[in-house]
This record gives C-alpha cells, sequence and structure tokens, in this order.
C-alpha cells in the first residue's frame, strides 16, 4: 500500500527538533524489571502525510524497543473513533516497516530468514550466505526485526511543541497546524 505521500524529513526543523527530543537513551522492561534493556528510540527519517500525529511502533521481537513515526492527522487507529478519513494505522504498517529497514537495515537474512542478531556460529547453520557469513558482524538496534509482527500505540509529542488535541482520540495529542511552519 503507497497511496499517500510521505516525505524525507532529513530538512525539515520540526523532524530534526523531534529527534532531539525523542533519541535520548532509556531503560524499559517488557515483563519485568530484571529483563530491562538500555536502548536509544528512533525517529523514523520518514514523515507521513501531514506528520502531525505521532505513533510508537515496537517489533514483537525487539520490544520494548522502539521507532517513533510521525504519522498524517487523518489517519485512524484501533480504539479510535470511527471516522477517521485516512488509513488505520494498522493498514501501513507493511509500508513502515518496510521504510524502517531501507533506513536502518534489516536484521534478517533474505534467503532463510536466519536472525543476524544472532552471532555467525548460530547463522551458519542454517545459511552460508554472504550476509550470514560475515565476519564480526552481528545485527544491532536500530535495524529490523520484524519476523512474528509488530505492535504500535499512539503517543504524545514530546514537551515544547505546540500541540493541539487529536478529535479523533484522546490518546496521542497533534501538532498544533502553526508549528509545522516555524518549527
Ligand atoms: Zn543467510
Amino acid at each position: 500500500m503507497d497511496d499517500f505521500p510521505s516525505r524525507d524529513g532529513a530538512e525539515d526543523a520540526v523532524h530534526k527538533r523531534l529527534r532531539r527530543a525523542v533519541e535520548k537513551r532509556e531503560k524499559a522492561y517488557l515483563w519485568t524489571p530484571s529483563d530491562a534493556i538500555t536502548f536509544i528510540p528512533r525517529v523514523s527519517p520518514t514523515i507521513y502525510g501531514d506528520g502531525r500525529a505521532l505513533f510508537t511502533i515496537a517489533t514483537i521481537n525487539q520490544r520494548p524497543a522502539y521507532w517513533v513515526i510521525r504519522a498524517c492527522s487523518t489517519w485512524g487507529s484501533g480504539n479510535d473513533r470511527e471516522d477517521a478519513t485516512g488509513p488505520d494505522f494498522g493498514e501501513v504498517t507493511d509500508q513502515i516497516m518496510t521504510d524502517l529497514e531501507d533506513q536502518f537495515g534489516r536484521g534478517r537474512c533474505g534467503y532463510s530468514g536466519n536472525s543476524l542478531f544472532w552471532p555467525r556460529k548460530e547463522r551458519l547453520r542454517n545459511c552460508q550466505c554472504e550476509e550470514c557469513d560475515e565476519k564480526r558482524f552481528k545485527a544491532r538496534w536500530p535495524m529490523v526485526d520484524d519476523d512474528g509482527g509488530c505492535s504500535w500505540s499512539r503517543c504524545d509529542w514530546p514537551p515544547g511543541f505546540p500541540t493541539a488535541p487529536n478529535p479523533l482520540s484522546w490518546r496521542g495529542n497533534l501538532l498544533a497546524e502553526e508549528g509545522r511552519a516555524n518549527g
């Protein structure tokens, strides 16, 4: 699915500011504190639609580490009101994961589906392709391992950004319209 506009945020002032606000080392765990991992959440370089809504997305294999997606204010999500004019976030995750793989790299071998997060020795048991055989290489966050799927949710803009309530959802405010121009 690729019928919504997207653009690269590299030269976008708001996007740069968002990266500075989001990409800070954090420690989080999924079930119990002893499983805590330290990671830096990453902002996808791609801006979808008007880029006024934020979502977090995580793969089942890499939770609780997550990426932040600047999505369109028209997109719906799960428990929202049902009158969104854009697609539901769940309908565009394939495209979003593909874009993340393009930007950050894919943590799965294209031949066997081996996880490149495994050490080379283990990878070579299933597959001898160039990627699996690469010495001293092991995939690392934020490379993408979406085998097993992903989960997502709306999130608020970090403090300091001009925001407006989201008419579709009580959760996940929107960047105020004027905030787009002056960052
Ligand atoms: Zn391989």
